[in-house]
């Protein structure tokens, strides 16, 4: 089971886990994914990918389907949600295309889970199992057999962790207990375009900035919807992830802010609630032929907007080098760690600085932030980004 053409093992079919078993399909290696859930699938809300991200599409063998379904923003607009006005924006048409040789765009979870999807149920070399919760592991020094919950046995050359934030395989790779509660509570709404404020349908990724709160839209699938990310620092406890609740407990975090910003707010429906977690980046990302990925391995503050684009960039980089490395398993994951690490530890660390600096300050930090912000062009936001939107998984 240890010899190069063993299949490797993948728990967490997430955009992290797809995305590995088509890295390593691209390069000939076999996989089993094992999925704890009853079907595969994603929440329905939307997600911003950076050109790092359809750098990694094209790596994976699906550029042109995540393409074909994505919105194309033409900003990034920051709002200042007490005054209603706009502090900068970021122009994304051709010069940041042009520099950075992919497009900034919003798409559909749904639709860029099924893209990665479509294309490992097509591929040969991928086999994926629903059901199949994995709820540890042994190794032997030659291959490693994951532990599933139903009692079944899998047994892999090596086994990739993509099982998310509160992943089993980290509690046994970095052993650094539950994630962190941030704090932050985030609300997610997606609504028909017709009942976003008409004067607000923007074509861009937009973002109202507030004192200990922030919102977040930008139009989906084709137009067809608006996603609304609505969030606010109020201390929350506990974790908690996808909980119904009314409209009147959203309002409640905003009352303070402009009422043109608090009005996008009010045209949500159906309204879910997550208590955000994050975690300090840990280097502990590989126990012999065990290696973490995508949020099992940094998971961040959603602030960069890279989480995903992250676990993508993973994904690449863990298929070319165990290519690189055939007969070396050791080397390739060692190898894979050291670059994945410092890039991931910084996206980690800058996403609650953004949040602490640009997405919640007040008074006079908020004002600093709207000196310095309005004060740069969109080249120098590009020079400022090009260390991220430049990367691929490969080194930047
Ligand atoms: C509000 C919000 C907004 C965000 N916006 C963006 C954005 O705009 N851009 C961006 O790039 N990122 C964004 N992110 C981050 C992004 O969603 C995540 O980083 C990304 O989805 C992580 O993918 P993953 O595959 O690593 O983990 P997950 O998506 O969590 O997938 C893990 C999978 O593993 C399964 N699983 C769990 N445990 C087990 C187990 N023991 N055995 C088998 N299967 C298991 C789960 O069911 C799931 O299918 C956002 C996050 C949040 C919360």
């Amino acid at each position: 089971m240890g010899s190069p053409s063993a299949p490797v093992s993948i728990a967490g079919g997430g955009i992290g886990g797809l995305a590995a078993a088509l890295g390593l399909a691209q390069k000939g290696v076999a996989s089993i994914l094992l999925e704890k859930s009853a079907t595969l699938g994603e929440i329905g809300a939307g997600i911003q990918l950076g050109p790092n991200a359809f750098h990694a599409f094209d790596y994976l063998g699906v550029g042109e389907a995540a393409r074909g379904m994505a919105v194309y923003v033409d900003q990034m607009r920051l709002m200042d949600a007490m005054s209603a006005e706009e502090i900068c924006h970021v122009n994304l048409r051709e010069a940041f295309r042009n520099r950075f040789g992919n497009p900034y765009a919003v798409v559909h979870r749904g639709d860029l889970h099924g893209v990665l999807l479509k294309a490992c149920q097509d591929h040969p070399l991928i086999e994926l199992r629903v059901r199949s919760e994995v709820v540890g592991y042994d190794q032997d020094g030659s291959s490693v057999t994951a532990r599933l919950g139903c009692g079944d046995d899998v047994t892999g050359r090596l086994l990739i962790g993509a099982d998310g934030l509160w992943s089993n395989i980290r509690k046994k790779v970095a052993a650094d207990g539950p994630p962190r509660v941030s704090g932050h509570t985030t609300y997610r709404s997606v609504i028909p375009t017709e009942q976003m404020p008409e004067d607000l349908r923007w074509n861009a990724a937009t973002l109202w900035a507030g004192p200990k709160c922030h919102l977040v839209h930008y139009p989906l699938s084709g137009w067809k919807v608006f996603n609304l990310v609505v969030t606010c620092h109020n201390d929350a406890p506990e974790p908690v992830a996808g909980k119904p609740v009314s409209d009147d407990e959203v309002m409640r975090g905003f009352a303070h802010i402009h009422p043109r910003a608090q009005a996008i707010i009010r045209h949500g429906k159906n309204w879910k609630l997550w208590v955000l977690c994050d975690r300090d980046p840990v280097e502990r990302w590989i126990d012999g032929r065990v290696a973490l990925l995508g949020d099992a391995a940094h998971p961040m503050l959603q602030y960069f907007a890279q989480g995903a684009c992250m676990a993508l960039e993973d994904a690449v980089c863990l298929s070319h080098m165990l290519a690189s490395y055939p007969d070396d398993q050791d080397t390739a994951l060692e190898h894979y760690r050291t670059q994945r690490f410092p890039r991931t530890a910084r996206v980690q660390l800058l996403s609650r600085a953004i949040g602490e600096h640009i997405y919640h300050p007040s008074g006079e930090h908020a004002r600093l932030r709207n000196a310095i912000m309005s004060a740069k062009s969109s080249e120098d936001y590009y020079n400022d980004l090009a260390w991220l939107y430049g990367g691929t998984g490969l080194g930047s």
